[in-house]
């Protein structure tokens, strides 16, 4: 052995040491890198609930609809939590319809922790897939500053939206066709509520508990033959059965030329989905914020329940 690597031993094992000895401890002895995370253990303890199925819809839309509020051309501060600051406004538009109680729950709890509102809701979302059996762990930054401006009406795509209005909208938006089609695999795990009225909540496969691919292969591979609820909603096409229920716009994703590669990748491959969507939901969160001004607190996201194979 040299004397150089000799020399070079001890520094490393003191700079291992210094590491180990740098985490903070926070409530319950958890520990981590950064000692402005520890605030978001106390948040976890009051969301962690473990329920895939009653959960992680709402969290997860309302952090795609909060997100994609954004555009460099008409304005909206992406992922700011102007959903909860200027709720006023925004849950008057048609495409945020249903937010109002999880918008409510999500406001309490980060003003009971003085976390941003912005922070708040990536967070429930991030934590809430890791609940749902086959959910990845998702990286989580912390640090965004509050909404100084509610989003301009007409940023969220909706369901009866055209394929190229849908891919032209979260482009502007900062996401690629890919990233859309990752994204919704949240739609394994979510339920409508609004298209038909009269049946809430009707899942989007016949699995809503488990963040698996049934989603994508049903809705590519077999076709609808019937109206689950009230015929022909704006929004929706027939579905395989009356315990499912199809988008317009996720029918239509899953066979344009433009997006049916992903939608079929996705379809066979459970790990390239979750892995995907994991990508996909940390890019998101940063829409509108400039990523400089945050720090990274994923060592406080629990790790998932776990695969379901
Ligand atoms: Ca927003
Ligand atoms: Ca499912």
């Amino acid at each position: 052995m040299k004397a150089s690597t000799l020399s070079a031993l001890p520094l490393v094992y003191v700079s291992t040491v210094a590491a180990a000895l740098s985490r903070t401890t926070c409530s319950k002895g958890r520990t981590v890198a950064n000692a402005a995370c520890c605030v978001w253990f106390n948040v976890l303890d009051d969301i962690q609930t473990n329920l895939c199925v009653v959960f992680f819809a709402p969290r997860s839309q309302l952090s795609f609809h909060d997100a994609i509020g954004y555009s460099p051309h008409l304005g909206g501060g992406g992922a700011d939590g102007s959903l909860i600051k200027f709720s006023t406004t925004e849950l008057g538009y048609d495409a945020n319809a249903g937010l109002e109680e999880i918008v409510d729950a999500e406001r309490t709890l980060a003003d009971k922790w003085g976390v941003s509102y912005g922070d708040m809701i990536q967070f429930a979302a991030t934590v809430s897939v890791g609940n749902c059996p086959g959910g990845p762990k998702i990286s989580f930054m912390a640090g965004r500053p509050n909404a100084t401006q509610a989003a301009p009406d007409g940023l969220v795509p909706e369901a009866f939206d055209s394929v190229t209005t849908i891919l032209a909208r979260v482009a502007d938006a900062g996401l690629t066709p890919k990233d859309l089609i990752a994204l919704l695999a949240s739609h394994s795990v979510g339920f409508q509520e609004h298209v038909d009225t009269t049946i809430p909540p009707t899942p989007f496969d016949p699995t809503p508990g488990v963040f698996d691919t049934s989603f994508f292969r049903r809705t590519m591979f077999v076709p609808g033959v019937i109206w689950p609820g009230s015929a022909n909603n704006k929004g929706e096409v027939k579905s395989p059965s009356m315990h499912e229920f199809r988008l317009q716009s996720d029918a239509a994703l899953a066979h344009d030329p433009r997006t049916t590669d992903y939608w079929f990748d996705f379809s066979l491959s459970q790990s390239l989905m979750a892995s995907s969507f994991a990508t996909s939901m940390a890019k998101m969160a940063l829409l509108g914020q400039k990523s400089k001004n945050l720090y990274d607190c994923s060592d406080v996201v629990p790790n998932p329940v776990g695969n379901i194979f």
